[in-house]
């Protein structure tokens, strides 16, 4: 059975005709569904005794329920959200420094396949596509904690689990109703899409002319070393991703971000530092250094650690050094595992 995230306007208008409604309920019921964050009561509404009748049966509201809620010390709140087809994937909810807003990452996959060695949504492969539906749910969620804390979500980043652009169709079509300004009403530059470097996706999604933002998690500079974290790079190289990613941001007007998880010994040299500035002359691009977050043994079995402080500091100063602007990646909700496929794989590890 269809749920209310499940449509936009004109499927919802179509679907109303196709049962004798007047499509025009649909605009009053999707702008009351998200106005109220999807928290609605239909008795309420006065939708007309045939389309009130079509929620005992044809049509739910929603499709996906709170499993998990954990809060770190820093207001960070993770969501495990089970879905009515099945399976599960983790949310996170962060409240930002400005009082009133709040930033949200969800999900685009069940598991992952992409198979990289540092990320522990990976570890059990990938179950599922989201539907573009269930990723609205996602996002609906974090609106109704962020509403609850008084705040609204200003930004939102598919850094969840699953790679995006393997489910681009249901990613773009979530993305148009989390934008639409009657529906989730987010403007298409707080949102960003975040991927492993799958060429074909990027060129892709250029062409939707959404102009959301691109984040690559590029995590080297040098195919080798590359090679050796990310499984992807042996199909699409260095070069041709950041190809891609320079014309994304050539085509859309949009800055990107170029994601770098530095490795103790893999990918913090000053060599790798002064590689990635050659890499980020003429793209309007930022890089974003993410503390690793131990997961245990990767697929490859090897075990990673953090840089020292002092080594971190020297890969940054030698970025800035060369005019790259530089950030560091707080980490967050690290005392309730909110970072990167964490609580998952605990419940998994735990047989839930
Ligand atoms: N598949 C997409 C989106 C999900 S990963 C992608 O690859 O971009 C989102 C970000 O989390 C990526 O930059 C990823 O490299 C990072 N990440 C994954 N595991 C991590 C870990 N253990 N510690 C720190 N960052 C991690």
């Amino acid at each position: 059975m269809p749920a209310l995230t499940d449509y936009n306007l004109s499927s919802l208008e179509a679907q109303l005709s196709g049962w004798d409604i007047r499509a025009s309920h649909a605009r009053r019921l999707l702008g009351a569904f998200y106005r109220n964050t999807g928290e609605i009561d239909l008795d309420s509404l006065e939708l007309g005794k045939m389309l009130r009748a079509k929620f005992n049966g044809d049509l739910k509201v929603r499709q996906s329920r709170i499993l998990t809620q954990s809060a770190a010390d820093d207001g960070t709140i993770k969501l495990l959200i089970g879905f009515d087809a099945g399976g599960s994937v983790e949310s996170v909810y962060m409240p930002a420094y400005r009082a009133d807003r709040a930033a949200g990452c969800i999900s685009s996959q069940i598991g992952c396949a992409m198979g990289c060695d540092f990320c522990a949504s990976t570890k059990n492969g990938v179950e599922r596509n989201l539907s573009a539906g269930e990723i609205v749910e996602q996002f609906l969620h974090l609106s109704l904690l962020a509403r609850r804390d008084n705040r609204r979500i200003a930004s939102l980043v598919f850094m969840g689990m699953g790679e995006p652009m393997l489910n681009l169709d249901n990613v773009v079509a979530a993305i148009d109703r989390i934008a639409h300004p009657m529906m989730g009403n987010l403007g298409w530059k707080a949102i960003t899409v975040s991927t492993v470097g799958i060429v074909s996706g990027i060129e892709r999604l250029a062409q939707e002319k959404l102009k959301v933002s691109l984040a690559l998690s590029l995590h080297a500079p040098d195919d080798e070393t590359r090679a050796k974290i990310v499984p992807t790079n042996r199909k699409w190289r260095v070069a041709e991703i950041m190809n891609a990613a320079k014309e994304y941001a050539r085509v859309t007007d949009t800055i990107s971000t170029i994601e770098y998880c530095l490795l103790a010994g893999v990918n913090d040299s000053d060599e790798q530092a002064h590689l990635l500035a050659d890499l980020m002359e003429g793209f309007r691009a930022h890089v974003n250094l993410i503390p690793y977050n131990a997961i245990g043994a990767g697929l490859s079995g090897a075990t990673y650690e953090k840089p020292s402080q002092h080594r971190v500091e020297s890969f940054a100063q030698i970025l800035r050094g060369r005019n790259v602007i530089t950030h560091f990646r707080r980490t967050r909700g690290d005392d309730v595992s909110a970072a990167c496929g964490q609580l998952k794989q605990q419940l998994i590890q735990l047989g839930a």
